[in-house]
């Protein structure tokens, strides 16, 4: 798959996901709204309507599930029938670990992280493995620009983002779970749960968000604003770099990293 239709993918997933979570939100609040006010006629005109989309949105999401998990399992076996692509070179690996070493010495001297490339992949991220920096940002980076990526994700351990996250998504979950036992798993209740989940991802983005300037900000803390910006620009036109759930316009994150190097007083 080329980058172009990669981008587009991304792209019209995140924006669909976005358009039917807008949608659901705005039928179920005015539902709930009608419910809990006696207001009858609201509440029987947007029934159908907030039921119908929440029935789309979950099952939305549920497929879009299966696929990334049924493509997981395919590629596997695809492997094992013997298309494994070939192994990541052994020099790629050892410059991670060199760059990862250099960097966690001077953000996090005392913190255990291990270093994994991705295969074909340009996106760096931590996971409960450890941190991957994807096998193309290795070819395609400078030393300092992979120290850059690479001290973006220290910062995301040293602050424990992968544990506030998994928390978040405990806690919407189980809220989910009780409203629908608590209204007997009716269809007030589905749209209720429904509507609270939505809710809770709008209101997770601002958290999200600043859970990846902080990470920028903690990075440029050790290794100066202007080399994380240009590790990002770096990244630009190959990855999907508009507004997301998990992350702010990545020109934004740029900006925002050369406005607070220009407030510097200078040395
Ligand atoms: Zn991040």
């Amino acid at each position: 798959m080329n980058r172009e239709t990669r981008l587009l993918i991304t792209k019209t997933v995140i924006t669909s996901q976005f358009a039917l979570i807008w949608l659901a939100l705005a039928l179920g609040s005015a539902y709930t709204y009608g419910l809990f006010t006696d207001n009858l006629a609201l509440e029987a005109a947007t029934r159908l309507p907030a039921f119908v989309i929440m029935n789309i949105l979950f099952g939305y999401l549920f497929v879009f599930y299966l696929i990334s998990i049924g493509y997981l399992i395919g590629r596997r076996i695809w492997w094992k029938l013997g298309h494994k692509p070939t192994e990541i070179q052994p020099e790629l690996k050892q410059r991670l670990l060199n760059l990862g070493e250099h960097v966690r010495m001077q953000m996090a001297p005392i913190t255990k992280v291990r270093f994994l490339v991705g295969r074909m992949s340009y996106n760096a991220f931590t996971t409960k493995k450890g941190i991957i920096v994807g096998e193309k940002i290795l070819r395609d980076l400078s030393d300092i620009e992979v120290e850059g990526i690479i001290a973006h994700e220290i910062a995301h351990v040293v602050n424990g983002d992968r544990w506030k996250k998994g928390l978040g998504l405990g806690v919407g979950s189980a809220l989910v779970i009780v409203i629908l036992g608590v209204f007997s798993f009716t269809r007030s209740s589905a749209i209720l749960a429904g509507t609270l989940w939505c809710l809770f991802v709008f209101l997770g983005i601002p958290l999200n968000w600043k859970i990846e300037y902080d990470a920028d900000l903690k990075a440029a803390r050790y290794l100066g604003f202007e080399v994380i910006a240009k590790s990002l620009e770096k990244l630009q036109p190959n990855v999907y770099g508009g507004i997301s759930f998990s992350h702010p316009l990545l020109t934004k994150r740029i900006m925002r990293l050369r406005a607070m190097n220009s407030k510097l007083p200078a040395a």
